[in-house]
């Protein structure tokens, strides 16, 4: 189990307001781990399949994606799949694709009840970035509130937005970030909830038109300098009095290297009956 620490300030007291743009996400808290059977939910390889679907290749590499998360709802029950669905699946092609450098990512929903045979395991002759290969890493997901990222209110409510801003003063240079750090957006890889940005908001529109939903973010780090505070779990303690390599195996348990700090997240279009994906990168 992970426990996210306890905010420092309860921001709803302060601000009733925000109530009304709560948000749950769940927090995954991967933690590796050798061997996961390919029926629970986790990061890395070896997920189920189906066996009739055909497993994605990269048009540019020609070569087959390679597993990265697989949820079931079992394991997760808070989280919101689109109706009918208890099952996600994310795949990726491990290298840059043009001139975004990151994975091409590729998001499925699926029932339980059809996938049934263990995927392959990709092997050692594909041209794989090993910043992209996601280590095997199990799951103990935690559900947290979030509000709004100030950039966000700014946008929806601007005198909220500058309230928390001249609140946020107070306590001077220290904590003169407290709300953007601690109290608003969760770090790290979860599911739902608000878009923890790191160049701005870029949420993308449907081809219908309509504004896609955050879903999930996959993140190369848990939480970092700034956000640990809140985001770092109750469990690591002083994470800042361990030694490198063992930090380095808390804040970054997928392996992974998007960019600098990077993150990707993923939106779904639920008013499109095929429920179309997209994804977003950033990094520092
Ligand atoms: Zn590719
Ligand atoms: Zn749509």
């Amino acid at each position: 189990m992970r426990t996210t620490r306890k905010p420092k300030y309860e921001i709803e007291n302060v601000f009733p307001q925000l109530l009304n743009y709560r948000k749950m996400s769940i927090r995954l808290h991967p933690m590796r781990e050798e061997c996961i059977p390919s029926s629970d939910s986790k990061f890395g390889e070896n997920i189920q399949w189906i066996v009739s679907d055909e497993w994605p290749t990269c048009s540019e590499h020609r070569q087959p994606f390679i597993p990265v998360l697989q949820i079931f709802k079992k394991d997760i029950p808070g989280f919101d799949f689109p109706t009918g669905y208890d099952t996600l699946q994310v795949l990726w092609c491990p290298n840059d694709h043009g001139e975004i450098y990151s994975p091409l990512c590729k998001a499925y929903w699926k029932n339980s009840n059809q996938v049934n045979s263990t995927s392959r395991v990709f092997s050692d002759q594909l041209i794989i970035n090993n910043d992209y290969v996601v280590r095997t890493c199990k799951l103990n997901p935690e559900s947290v509130f979030e509000y709004p990222s100030l950039e966000d209110l700014l946008l929806t409510n601007e005198p909220l937005g500058r309230a928390i801003m001249n609140w946020q003063q107070q306590f001077g240079e220290e904590e003169e970030a407290v709300y953007e750090y601690e109290l608003s957006v969760a770090d790290g890889s979860k599911l739902g909830g608000y878009e923890k940005w790191i160049q701005g908001i870029e949420r993308p529109r449907c081809e219908c038109d309509n504004e896609m939903e955050h879903f999930l973010t996959i993140a190369e780090s848990e939480f970092d300098g700034g956000t640990f505070g809140r985001w770092c779990p109750d469990e690591y303690g002083d994470i800042w009095s361990v030694s490198y390599e063992v930090r380095r195996n808390i804040q970054s348990p997928l392996g992974i290297h998007l960019g600098d700090m990077g993150k990707i997240f993923f939106f779904v279009c639920k008013k499109c009956e095929s429920l179309p994906t997209k994804t977003i990168f950033q990094c520092s």
